[in-house]
């Protein structure tokens, strides 16, 4: 909400973080609720397109003063924040350098080699897209992040240096969450999605968080994590 600022997840300090907002109905829920469209299936009624996400506060406001609140009012209120985090997305992924990406990657450090040959190929990533199934809200992760791919290219680089298996291990420790997300049932934006809480595990600055999405869109770019 404009002018409103709250923080709507909590980070926690010891335990998992949380989200203390909630997902209010652009076009109503019930038919009793506020802004219902009754020519609306219960699929899109329930769909992200039609969820705004609110603090307590502003979510009470915009369902007890309907007339203040129209449907449009809403829509331009979330198309316009998803333009300025979008453009936050691109600058942050800018400024990601080799330190955040040592923060980001130092797991691999303890991750066993697969044993297996790592192959780069370079797939296009408007066909990767596509192949797997992803929509709007992971491609523009994914465009975000290619802004950072030459330096993420240039920190493989040099820890290969150090390390002739890094790319090996930076690549298998992905591949091993990602085919144990996809065995569980996880496809499309959601497996998309938790791939990247898998990127961020653990990282608790924002810059360092970035880095970690920043690894994960250059191997969803240049190798076979996700389908080809
Ligand atoms: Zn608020």
């Amino acid at each position: 909400m404009p002018g409103c600022g709250k923080h709507l997840t909590y980070d926690a300090t010891v335990g998992t973080d949380t989200y203390v907002a909630e997902a209010a109905h652009i076009k109503g829920e019930k038919s009793i609720a506020p802004r219902y469209d009754a020519s609306m299936s219960d699929v899109d009624r329930n769909g992200i397109a039609n969820l705004i996400y609110f603090c307590t506060h502003d979510h009470t406001i915009i369902d007890k003063v309907e007339a203040d609140w129209p449907v449009e009012r809403l829509v331009k209120i979330k198309t316009e924040h998803e333009t300025k985090v979008r453009e936050t997305m691109i600058e942050a992924f800018a400024d990601v350098a080799f330190p955040e990406l040592a923060s980001a990657v130092a797991w691999v450090a303890t991750q066993p080699p697969s044993g297996g040959a790592t192959s780069f190929e370079v797939v296009p990533p408007d066909e990767k897209i596509r192949k797997n199934d992803l929509t709007n809200a992971s491609r523009h992760i994914i465009a975000a992040g290619l802004v950072s791919q030459a330096t993420v290219a240039g920190y493989v680089e040099a820890e290969t240096q150090l390390d002739s298996d890094f790319p090996d291990k930076l690549k298998s420790g992905f591949l091993a969450e990602y085919y144990a997300l996809k065995h569980k049932g996880h496809k499309g934006d959601e497996l998309f999605e938790l791939m990247c809480a898998f990127a961020v595990r653990g990282l608790k600055k924002q810059g360092d968080r970035t880095a970690g999405l920043a690894v994960l869109v250059y191997l969803f770019e240049i190798c076979d994590v996700f389908e080809k």
